[in-house]
């Protein structure tokens, strides 16, 4: 494992996240050699369909590996690569952010009309870092954090039953991969639903990916550029931002200002990367009270607000130095100034996105899964496929 030594300093703001490498077992022994080999006999079986999801802040940091510069927008060329690869479906992690924040929101709406005081603070689910931290360290809050699956679950998820319903195939006969710019997405994954069945099959890291793409003989920079799986065409652009730190926040408040149609004051608010970012929102007749933060020094400041009495109603917690983008799997080194210009290409990709929906709930995509595999937010099926089964790690 390569630490880096500015974050092993114990007064250093994100030191806890190499902390919780170390607590949890095997992860950080990287064994990349038996992860591609197993790849391969998959890729080369004729039976089975491997599809693969790339996370938001994958697409700003791989092209580092292969000369581009920190923070350069490279989706299209990273789904050339991993068809390429022979991956036959690329799907993108945001379609599952999309769902996530989608049914954030009216877990949210229904403890707002139903006055429920104690539901509240809600903390996000995503970060596999914070959860591990949180059950480790305050596990008096962990009721607290969201039940809904991650993006990166809910797309392994929607991957596998998807596909096995539109395609008449077997369970075993579909495999599901991701890139992440997250080491510990790969303890994530021993999450599973109650009949042992994961959510996802295989994790490769960002560096990962470049590694099993070089040992192939393949450059990013001479492959085509592609799109994602005709399945899974579209993600919105709050699905992207979720991979910097305020994303989730943000796309929170457009998703639920959407819903309530009503304008959503503040618009930028939390498009900066200070470590703490505080903000009491009005939307409609509702005054919600969140904060955006990274890091777990920073976490720490939060809490013991939210001990000494202070309410929020969302609280945003990323591990990592900027949120994902700054995630122990993606290319070092990583000094701040890669780290700025990652956050800052990938707010820049999520606004530049060629979609048809900015929001979770005009995404055709979103719109279609609920009508064909999950029915609405919160239904009995929703809750069996994109929710968690097992919330402590
Ligand atoms: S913030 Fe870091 S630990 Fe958390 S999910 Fe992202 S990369 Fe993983």
């Amino acid at each position: 494992m390569f630490l880096r030594p500015s974050l092993l300093c114990p007064h250093h703001p994100y030191n806890s996240i190499f902390l919780i490498l170390l607590m949890v077992d095997d992860i950080y022994l990287n064994k990349p050699n038996e992860l591609f080999e197993a790849l391969e006999r998959e890729l080369e079986d004729s039976e089975k369909i491997v599809a693969i999801q790339i996370a938001p802040a994958v697409r700003v940091a791989i092209g580092e590996e292969f000369g581009y510069a920190p923070g350069e927008d490279l989706t299209k060329k990273t789904i050339g690569l991993l068809k390429q690869l022979g991956f036959d479906h690329v799907v993108d992690t945001p379609l599952g952010a999309d769902i996530n924040i989608y049914e954030e929101a009216y877990e949210i709406l229904h403890a707002l009309e139903r006055n429920d005081e104690d539901y509240f603070p809600v903390f996000n689910s995503c970060c596999i870092g914070w959860r591990l931290y949180c059950s480790r360290t305050h596990e008096k809050i962990c009721k607290h954090i969201s039940p809904i699956a991650s993006p990166h679950m809910i797309t392994g998820s929607i991957i596998n039953h998807y596909l096995q319903k539109k395609l008449g195939k077997p369970r075993k006969e579909i495999v599901s991969v991701s890139v992440m710019p997250c080491t510990l997405k790969k303890y994530e994954t021993m999450e599973q639903f109650p009949d042992g069945d994961p959510y996802v099959d295989y994790v490769l890291t960002t560096r990962e990916l470049a590694d099993f793409a070089r040992k192939k003989g393949l450059d990013l920079k001479t492959a085509p550029e592609s799109e994602f799986s005709e399945f899974f065409p579209d993600s919105s652009k709050d699905g992207v931002v979720f991979g910097v730190t305020g994303g989730l926040v943000e796309a929170l408040l457009t998703t639920l200002a959407h819903i309530l149609e009503v304008e959503k004051e503040n618009e930028h608010y939390f498009r900066n990367d200070d470590a703490i970012k505080e903000r009491e929102v009005k939307l409609g007749e509702y005054t919600l009270r969140v904060v955006s933060v990274h890091g777990f020094a920073n976490l720490e400041k939060v809490l013991k607000e939210i001990e000494d009495g202070k309410k929020f109603h969302f609280v945003e917690v990323m591990s990592c130095p900027y949120g994902c983008v700054g995630g122990p799997g993606q290319p070092l080194p990583a000094d701040e100034e890669t780290l700025k210009a990652r956050a800052a290409g990938l707010r820049k990709a999520a606004d530049n996105k060629d979609s048809v929906a900015t929001v979770p709930q005009e995404n055709p995509t979103v719109q279609k899964l609920y009508r064909e595999l999950l029915d609405r937010p919160g239904s009995e099926t929703a809750r069996k496929l994109i929710y968690f089964h097992k919330v402590k790690l």
